[in-house]
Order: structure tokens, then C-alpha cells, then sequence
């Protein structure tokens, strides 16, 4: 504590940083500044180390921001995916999509498989991948997304709803086709499809083939619209094999039964 009162606070310094928002500055300016007056650092130095202080704080900001904004329901990664597990799956191809660019091409991703087998995770993960990289994104349900636009009751509203959503870099529709809609619901599903259509990024998870759209869009026309725009600038991702869990749990059943044999 004796050490801090060494230099001397100069007068407006802390109002103009926090006029500023410069938080990261007012943090570190003094402990800095004493470090460089021990070192004999270069005044411009001090100031260069300073800046890229704010500079790193504020992206670690922005991305904790984008990552809560997202309300992921768990949060995964892809260093804790087990591609070994999944061999349908090629790491190199989802490592690239983690770089964000299909983000800035507005094209979309798109996981098929069974139950259990991963697709989430991966659409969490490549989520997570993206606020990293500064991209606004939301994690939704097709169900949850559908019933928030169908409850909007109002034009108004509903206009404004599908604004909202249309406002994120990334949209994650998880779990299509796990829940068939009504006619309202296809529809407004449909006009948000449409609306980010080539400005937007799209992840979708679903455990229906493009040919079983059509019993979540109610007709085979709205279910080739919607395949069509959203297939258009994809990547699919084709998940195989039984559930992790379930191969999780058979492969803890089996370690169990070998130790008590042992
Ligand atoms: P899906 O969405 O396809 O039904 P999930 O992504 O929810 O499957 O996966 C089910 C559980 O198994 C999750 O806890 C997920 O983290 C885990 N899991 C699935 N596949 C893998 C994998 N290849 N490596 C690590 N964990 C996995
Ligand atoms: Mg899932």
C-alpha cells in the first residue's frame, strides 16, 4: 500500500477516464505507471501497454456479454467434443466453421442425426465459437422460437418480435422437427426463415431428413421453401451412431462388470 502512494494521481485523471469509459485504464494506470518509473520505460510504452490492457479487457467484456446474450442452456465447447466418437463427423470441417467465416457469407449450418448423438452440442459449441469472435448470437428451440411468434397476438408485436431475432449474427434453431407445428406456427417459422434469408447465419439441428420436412411444414411446397433457403448456403454436418449417453453409460456398465470380475 505504501508503494501506491508514490505517484501522485493527476488532477481530472480518474473523471476523465470514467468520462471515457476506460475502465481497464483506471484499474491499471497507477500500478503501470510505477512499473515503468521502476524500469525506466519509455513514456509511449506505458501508454501502448496501457491501451492494449483496455483493448483485451474490453473483448473479454464483449465476448462474456455475447456468451450470456446467447442463453446457451449448457455451455459446451468443441475442445470437450470427442470427435473420435463420432466419426460422421470431420473435425477439420467443424474447426473451420469455428473461424466464423460462413458468419460474415450469411450461409448456414445445418446437423442431422438421431437423438443423443451430438448435435447440439456441436451447435452449442460452434455458437460459442462465433460470440468469441464478436458474433451476436441466439440459442433458441424451433418450438420455442414458433410459440413466442405465435403468441405475439399483435402485427405489431410479431413484427417486432421477428426484428429482435433477426437483429443476431446466429440464430441456433435446435431440435427441428421434434415437435410437429400448426398452420400459424409453420407459417411465422417460415416468414423469420425468409427474413434472415442471406443476411443472417442459421444452426439447425434436427433429427429429420430433408424428406420428412414436410410433416413440420404441414405441406410439401412450404417444406421445399424452407429446405431451399436454408439448404442454399449450408454446410451439412451428418451425426451417426447411437447416443453418447446411452454409449456412455454401456461403457461405464462394462468397466463395472470387469472390476467386479477382477
Ligand atoms: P443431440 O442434440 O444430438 O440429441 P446432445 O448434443 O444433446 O445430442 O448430446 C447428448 C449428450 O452427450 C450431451 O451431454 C453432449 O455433451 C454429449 N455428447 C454427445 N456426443 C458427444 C461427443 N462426441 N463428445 C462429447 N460429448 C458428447
Ligand atoms: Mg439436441
Amino acid at each position: 500500500m505504501s508503494r501506491r502512494k508514490t505517484i501522485a494521481e493527476p488532477a481530472h485523471l480518474s473523471g476523465d477516464l470514467r468520462e471515457l469509459k476506460l475502465p481497464s485504464f483506471l484499474d491499471h494506470w497507477e500500478r503501470l505507471a510505477q512499473e515503468a518509473e521502476k524500469s525506466r520505460q519509455p513514456h509511449a510504452e506505458y501508454l501502448a501497454e496501457l491501451a492494449h490492457q483496455e483493448v483485451c479487457d474490453r473483448h473479454e467484456r464483449r465476448v462474456r456479454r455475447r456468451i450470456s446474450d446467447a442463453r446457451f442452456p449448457r455451455l459446451k465447447t468443441l475442445d470437450g467434443f470427442d470427435f473420435d466418437a463420432q466419426p460422421g463427423i470431420d473435425r477439420d470441417e467443424v474447426l473451420e466453421l469455428a473461424r466464423a467465416d460462413f458468419v460474415e457469407e450469411h450461409a448456414n449450418v445445418v446437423l442431422l442425426g438421431e437423438v443423443g448423438t451430438g448435435k447440439t452440442h456441436l451447435a452449442s459449441a460452434l455458437g460459442m465459437a462465433c460470440c468469441q469472435r464478436g458474433k451476436r448470437v441466439r440459442f433458441t428451440t424451433a418450438a420455442e422460437l414458433t410459440n413466442l411468434l405465435v403468441e405475439s397476438k399483435s402485427v405489431d408485436r410479431l413484427s417486432r418480435r421477428l426484428d429482435q431475432m433477426a437483429r443476431y449474427d446466429v440464430v441456433i434453431l435446435d431440435e427441428l422437427g421434434y415437435v410437429p407445428f400448426d398452420k400459424l406456427g409453420a407459417d411465422l417459422l417460415f416468414s423469420f426463415i425468409t427474413k434472415v434469408y442471406e443476411r443472417r447465419s442459421l444452426i439447425v439441428t434436427t433429427n429429420l431428413p430433408f424428406a420428412r420436412w414436410s410433416e413440420v411444414f404441414l405441406d410439401a411446397t412450404a417444406a421445399a421453401a424452407v429446405i431451399d433457403r436454408i439448404v442454399h448456403h449450408a454446410t451439412i454436418l451428418k451425426t451417426e451412431g447411437k447416443s453418447y449417453r446411452l454409449r456412455d453409460a454401456e461403457r461405464a456398465k462394462k468397466a463395472k462388470a470387469r472390476r467386479a470380475r477382477a
